[in-house]
């Protein structure tokens, strides 16, 4: 059965690559019954760690939906906890001959080599050196042939053993590198496929020597191709919106940021794009997975948010705005919150809003005392001869009181008001909304001031005109 894992360092963020990493690796474990995902926290840099990136990530897991008590979840285990087990497989390789210590600095090598691009000369190869201070553990890579690295993704790639330098297993204090501490747990957990990133092929055909060195079969490998932008360059965390939780703050929904991430290289056929987890779960292939660079299209990713967000009820939708309208985040005083209102508006924000986060600027004008003064609008729609006339012909016709407090009614008296001033009924509400609501987008006008209800209304469109 597939035992896959998923093995982050906890240096920064979370990061959408890794959490496309993560939600392949986790369709594949879910496939079969007794398939397990491992998650494996590889925390063994000391000084770029911190227990708030690891807390990050386990976080962001969960709000994926890759869930600890799910039968198919193992772990989290922590590098740290196996250095004994680096530090013995080290010795061990060096006890078979398979590894050697040696003492050359890092000026040494280089003044060795002619070609630049060359790495290690091999200089202590056979100097017989015993472990000692100074004296780093290099492992032996066979003379002759190529190793051959069998990619579900890339398919056959061949590095030359020749064009591979002795490399590094232990630094001189002991301390084992990512590709001998990385391959000795996944020996160790019995990881039979392993899905990364691109950027660690090239570490591949040394992990897959060490693999054989430790007398064990190499598991199958599949490189992710990598994310780019909108210029083609990889995502950056310096240049790029890359952290999970960014994405989740601006109110992505996990559903919606699933159903993307998934698409990073893969698609289910079919032509279909919008498709949930549980439908995509079983029809993920890795072999499916598109080596050419994925493009992270933030554009069609808040337009898949959109649509999810569309596709919720209107009480899960009022649910999850909640965290939006906590009083750190909203402009209005707490006190003029009334939920009633924001319950009633709800259905008309959600058709309008492709970012949970979007709810505020679009509700906000019910809330406040007084609607938020944007210039440049308020001079658009405001223009001589139509804005202020405009609004002294509303208040007059919004003071009778017989015309009932509905959107319809208040459709239809507008349209005449305007009518009356030879304005169409576009024209004739663009002051109207801007005096209410201090914007010219926004919200459907009429059930709007039907909301906000008539007193409050005059009053903003008497002050629109003081
Ligand atoms: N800790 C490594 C990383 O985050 C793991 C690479 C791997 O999956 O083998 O890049």
């Amino acid at each position: 059965s597939i035992r896959v894992r998923f093995a982050p360092s906890p240096t920064g963020m979370f990061h959408v690559g890794g959490a496309r990493s993560a939600l392949f690796n986790w369709a594949l474990a879910r496939q079969q019954s007794d398939g397990k995902f491992v998650l494996r926290i590889e925390d063994t840099d000391a000084a770029r760690n911190k227990p708030e990136w690891t807390e990050g990530i386990i976080r962001a897991l969960e709000w994926l939906g890759i869930h600890q008590d799910d039968p198919h979840f193992e772990g989290p285990y922590f590098q740290s906890a196996y250095a004994d087990k680096h530090r013995e497989t080290a010795e061990t390789l060096f006890k078979e001959g398979r590894a050697y210590y040696c003492d050359c600095t890092r000026d040494q090598v280089v003044e060795r080599r002619d070609n630049p691009h060359l790495g290690y000369d091999g200089f202590c190869r056979d100097r017989g050196l015993e472990p000692g201070p100074g004296r780093a553990l290099r492992f032996r890579v066979p003379d002759g042939g190529p190793t051959v690295v069998d990619d579900q993704i890339r398919g056959r790639v061949e590095f030359e053993h020749s064009s591979i330098e002795d490399f590094v297993i232990a630094r001189a204090d002991g301390s084992p590198l990512f590709v001998l501490a990385n391959v000795v747990d996944d020996v160790e957990m019995g990881i039979n496929e392993v899905i990364r990133g691109e950027e660690h092929l090239s570490n591949t055909p040394k992990q897959q020597l060490l693999w054989e060195a430790l007398g064990q079969t190499p598991p199958v490998w599949a490189h992710l191709p990598v994310i780019v932008n909108e210029k083609r360059q990889k995502l950056s965390k310096r240049r790029d919106k890359v952290a999970l939780e960014s994405y989740q703050e601006e109110g992505y929904l996990p559903e919606a940021m699933v159903n993307y991430l998934m698409l990073l290289g893969w698609a289910p056929g079919d032509d279909r794009e919008i498709m949930p987890w549980a439908e995509m779960e079983p029809l993920f292939r890795i072999s499916d997975v598109n080596s050419s660079s994925a493009f992270f299209d933030e554009k069609k990713l808040r337009a898949f948010n959109g649509e999810y967000i569309r596709a919720l009820s209107v009480d899960d939708f009022v649910e999850r705005c909640r965290p939006y309208l906590t009083p750190d985040r909203v402009p209005w005083p707490a006190e003029n919150y009334d939920d009633e209102v924001f319950r009633a508006i709800a259905p008309l924000a959600q058709s309008r809003v492709a970012v949970l986060s979007e709810i505020v600027p679009n509700v906000d004008f019910l809330f406040l005392d007084e609607p938020v003064e944007d210039g440049k609008s308020w001079n658009k729609a405001m223009k001589p001869g139509v804005g202020a006339e405009m609004l002294t012909a509303a208040l007059e016709r919004f003071a009778d009181a017989n015309l009932a407090w509905e959107a319809e009614a208040l459709k239809a008296a507008l349209e005449e008001t305007g009518a009356g001033l030879g304005l169409k009924l576009g024209k004739a509400q663009a002051p109207v909304r801007v005096a209410v609501t201090g914007r010219t987008v926004g919200l459907p006008l009429f059930e709007s001031l039907e909301l906000l209800g008539r007193e409050r209304v005059q009053e903003r469109l008497r002050a629109a005109l003081a």
